[in-house]
């Protein structure tokens, strides 16, 4: 923690008084050499840009808030459900970004005073900022999706946030009856990983087809399009057919409401009992972006694409899922290449220099079955103040590629993960 302010609240005043006092009189030495970066949440998003902000000037005193001592990974979290891989897998500590002299504090951050600049922690002590980013991720809206809450979620698994839930789902499908019912509930858009509901489903298939393939799986839609239908449509078709059905919104599909007494689905035209309910409810920022006040009525926060800036709240960054990104999908690509532009743009602000125009790349693969993968990619850059697709620069595989280019993009797919993971957590 070292030359970072960790205020206790025995020096909070004092601490609040010297953050007010460079929030009157910027400090040049400060503003050039030592400041002070807080990033909250050490997820894709977040450690990325800390470590991308040591790189950039090993000079700033940089600062991860993180509650978890290991982070649990989503990109590839549907093949621990299919019993392809184990959470392990999944699973980074920050011990590498420590050794980096980022300031790694297992905490989670449950106040912000943006006029003070100070974060509080979870433990009652705070930290003061010169420039804050917040890199929080989701929280499930509980309050959205009627008979649907924390306590119904240990029934229902969502798996939308990876770990213990990615577990249970797994062990559902594991003590399952063969020609039992899988339901889906997918939300609306905005949320986290558009195509990751149907890379669900395809390969839980693949898991029922070879251990129960009586079973059905049912995907119940608030959505009418989906990304890369053609090509997951196909696949089902192909590898797994009879199995899954897809119910979009014009059809009926969205789910209004749950029973967990009886596993029961309901939506406006039927009511599907499962005897696995995965439900994926509708999405916001992260608890901590609200308490900043950086959220808008939309549930997410604007921000200026250039910086990554909050629209709402001074010297506060917003990348990753929490930061309405216009055209770019949520993902963790898109949350690492945020990451890396807005390190960029936070040390040019405080050098006073004008921050460069960012271009984000990502690509998103989806597997559908081992050794069959295809891919969405996309660049972006601002537009009318907010992210938009670089024309011309959209790509996604063909819809009749044929099998050895599916499993060249399955093996690209793995080395996606592997060097996302190690550039984040490695
Ligand atoms: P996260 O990675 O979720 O990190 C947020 C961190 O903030 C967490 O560690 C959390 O503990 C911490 N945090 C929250 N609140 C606080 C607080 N108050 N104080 C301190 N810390 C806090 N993306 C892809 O690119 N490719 C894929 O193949 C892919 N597959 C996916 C599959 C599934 C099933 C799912 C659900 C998602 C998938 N994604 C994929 C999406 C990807 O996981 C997210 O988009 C990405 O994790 C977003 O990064 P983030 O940093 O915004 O949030």
């Amino acid at each position: 923690m070292d030359a970072l302010r960790l205020m206790t609240r025995r020096n909070v005043v004092r601490g609040i008084a010297a953050a007010a006092a460079s929030f009157t009189f910027p400090c040049p030495s400060r503003a050039q050499s030592a400041a002070r970066i807080v990033v909250i949440g050490g997820g894709f998003g977040g450690a990325a840009c800390a470590r991308a902000l040591r790189r950039i000037d090993a000079k700033l005193q940089v600062a991860l808030i993180e509650p978890n001592k290991v982070f649990t990974a989503c990109p590839f979290s549907n093949e621990v459900i299919a019993g392809l891989r184990e959470i392990e897998a999944q699973q980074f500590g920050y011990d590498r970004i420590s050794a980096e002299g980022i300031t790694v504090i297992a905490q989670a951050a449950v106040k912000i005073d943006p006029q003070k600049r100070s974060v509080g922690l979870a433990d009652g002590t705070s930290l003061a900022y010169d420039r804050l980013v917040l890199a929080p991720g989701i929280d499930l809206r509980f309050d959205a999706l009627p008979g649907y809450d924390e306590a119904t979620a240990a029934k229902m698994p969502h798996a939308w946030k990876a770990g213990e839930q990615t577990i249970l789902l797994r062990r559902q499908l594991e003590v399952m009856e063969d020609g039992g019912l899988v339901a889906l509930a997918v939300p609306a858009s905005p949320s986290r990983c558009p195509p990751a509901p149907y890379e669900r489903a395809s390969l839980i298939a693949h898991y029922l087809k070879a251990k129960k393939p009586r079973s059905k799986i049912i995907i119940l839609d608030a959505k009418d399009a989906i990304p890369q239908q053609r090509l997951f449509e196909k696949a089902w078709k192909e590898l797994y057919p009879g199995m899954i059905e897809r119910i979009s919104l014009s059809q009926g599909g969205r789910v209004v409401s749950v029973d967990a007494s009886t596993n029961t689905l309901v939506t406006d035209f039927g009511n599907y009992d499962a005897k696995v309910a995965n439900v994926i409810p509708p999405q916001k920022a992260g608890r901590i972006a609200d308490i900043a006040g950086a959220v808008d009525n939309t549930g997410w926060c604007p921000i200026d694409p250039v910086t990554f800036a909050s629209r709402l709240v001074p010297d506060i960054h917003v990348i990753g899922d929490a930061c309405i990104g216009g055209a770019i999908p949520k993902s963790a690509s898109a949350a690492n290449a945020e990451a890396k532009a807005c390190a960029g743009a936070v040390a040019s602000l405080i050098s006073g220099a004008s921050p460069a125009m960012p271009k984000l790349d990502g690509t998103c693969y989806n597997t559908v079955a081992p050794g069959y993968a295809f891919s969405l990619s996309g660049s972006y850059q601002p537009k009318d103040d907010i992210f938009a697709e670089i024309e011309g620069s959209g790509f996604t595989s063909p819809v009749d590629a044929s099998r050895e280019t599916r499993l060249r993009e399955s093996d690209i797919a793995q080395s996606w993960y592997h060097t996302i993971t190690a550039e984040t957590f490695g």
